[in-house]
């Protein structure tokens, strides 16, 4: 074991990326990469700031990983959490036990979920609710007695997390490179990704024509094997991919005409973000089964649920007998009164509305307007609080950089320099900043990525790339 000693000499941020070398394996990262430089060390938040251990303030522009939607430093929610604590850090919901955060909690999703998602079974991580999804999903079609309707259909460049549930669902090529073979009885189709996949048409003609690859899916699996299709209602980690508005009603009506089951992955629509409280009302669509995660407790604690609508939970209630699956951490009370607090919050303060009237316009216009003749900005897409931009070489003849992700990564790094936290996804740089954000701070957020994405293409012609 390498030696984690402080020495008097080193001061405390060398000491923590020291420890941090020799021990931590960090998520989603070149660990050599990342251990040559040494990681920034984050030691406090504040609203929409967090602060490194140099002493610097850096705005948030990704709330975290899409899920501090209510802000840093929240007394409501932390008050929640230290209450809890006292009172039961922890039982179980498996022993015919129930515990009063986790059925509270359950009640105000079911207030907020569109149509009839009135059953709500909890977990700990997105990732963790998707494999919920697949599992209930496949388990419904048995106890209907149709075992054989057992295929997923999900969408290349989509993200359903990173357990072998979650990455077979998913598309990202990338990850299906390592660790498989992954599940079988999964397909893929193409996503709606209108700027970057669209040749000639225009944004209504593609949103139908991407929806109808899910049709001769369908058709080419065979209608009565095919269980459910699963999509983000705006795919997030895949570069904030937002689909024209015919797709979501036509990917319904295709799900509908051949009774397959429509799952909306809500772990970063959820809660706001894009202006309803799912993105799937957004989108004008009522799926039979969400997962959720991130903004349901605005961070501060794991947790992630799946909304049932009755039709699965009638069947699986009434015919199912018991359910072999779940967690010991299901509706944990420490994380449940953290949500229930977190939702009662966004109530009280009517943050959807905030979105949706008010901050959620602002933010669109105000960031077109400082990019409007920005010669990296190709396309920016988004709704709500969360963008994504397409960084191209030539706009005028939508022309994308040769090695993909090369200068994404040069635009973050810039980003990071000057005190502004702004996500690269290839050469799609993406922002989803916490929904409290005021206007004043949200002109400061423009501006740092604006002279972010000037610096960027300084670097862009030194470099020659
Ligand atoms: N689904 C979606 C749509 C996500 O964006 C994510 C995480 N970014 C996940 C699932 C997985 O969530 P987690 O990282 O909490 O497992």
């Amino acid at each position: 074991m390498q030696s984690n000693a402080v020495t008097q000499t080193e001061n405390l941020t060398a000491a923590i990326q020291r420890i941090d070398a020799n021990h931590h394996w960090h998520p989603f990262t070149d660990t050599a990469a990342l251990n040559s430089k040494g990681a920034r060390v984050i030691v406090r938040g504040e609203g929409v700031y967090v602060w490194d251990s140099e002493g610097n303030r850096i705005i948030d522009g990704m709330a975290g990983l899409w899920c501090v939607n209510m802000g840093y430093g929240r007394k409501e929610l932390i008050d929640a959490a230290k209450q809890q604590l006292d009172e039961l850090p922890y039982y179980n919901h498996f022993f015919q036990t129930t515990t009063t955060p986790a059925a509270v909690l359950a009640q105000e999703i079911a207030s907020v979920t569109p149509g009839d998602l009135n059953h709500i079974f909890f977990a700990n991580s997105g990732s963790e609710a998707v494999d919920t999804l697949i599992r209930m999903i496949r388990h419904y079609w048995a106890v209907e007695g149709k075992p054989e309707k057992n295929v997923l259909i999900g969408r290349k460049n989509a993200y359903h997390g990173s357990t072998i549930g979650g990455t077979s669902l998913g598309g990202m090529g990338a990850m299906h490179k390592q660790g498989g073979p992954y599940l079988p009885n999964i397909e893929h189709i193409d996503q709606p990704y209108w700027y970057g996949e669209a040749g000639d048409l225009d944004e209504e003609a593609f949103g139908l024509k991407a929806a109808r690859a899910l049709e001769e899916k369908i058709l080419e699996v065979g209608p009565e094997k095919v269980a459910a299709f699963i999509g983000e209602p705006i795919q997030g980690a895949g570069g904030v991919i937002v689909p024209p508005a015919s797709y979501w009603p036509e990917i319904q009506r295709i799900c509908r005409k051949y009774d397959i089951l429509l799952a909306a992955d809500e772990v970063i629509c959820g809660f706001g973000r894009t202006g309803s409280w799912f993105g799937s009302q957004t989108f004008g669509i009522e799926p039979d089964l969400m997962s959720m995660a991130k903004g349901l407790s605005s961070g501060y604690m794991p947790i992630s649920a799946v909304a049932v609508g009755d039709r699965v939970a009638n069947c699986l209630i009434e015919k199912g007998g018991e359910f072999f699956h779940g967690f010991t951490y299901s509706g944990h009370p420490v994380a449940a009164a953290v949500a229930v607090a977190n939702i009662r919050l966004m109530k009280q303060e009517k943050v959807v509305d905030y979105v949706a009237d008010d901050i959620g316009p602002y933010f669109q216009q105000q960031l077109r307007a400082v990019l409007a003749d920005q010669p990296l900005t190709g396309h920016i897409e988004g709704a709500g609080l969360v963008a994504g931009i397409a960084l191209v070489k030539d706009r005028e003849a939508k022309q994308f950089f040769a090695d993909e992700g090369t200068v994404g990564t040069l635009c973050r790094d810039h980003c990071f320099e000057n005190g502004l936290i702004m996500r690269a996804v290839g050469d799609r740089m993406v922002l989803s900043p916490p929904l409290v954000i005021s206007r004043k701070e949200v002109d400061e957020l423009c501006a740092k990525v604006r002279k972010c994405f000037d610096l960027t293409l300084d670097s862009v012609r030194t470099q020659g790339l």
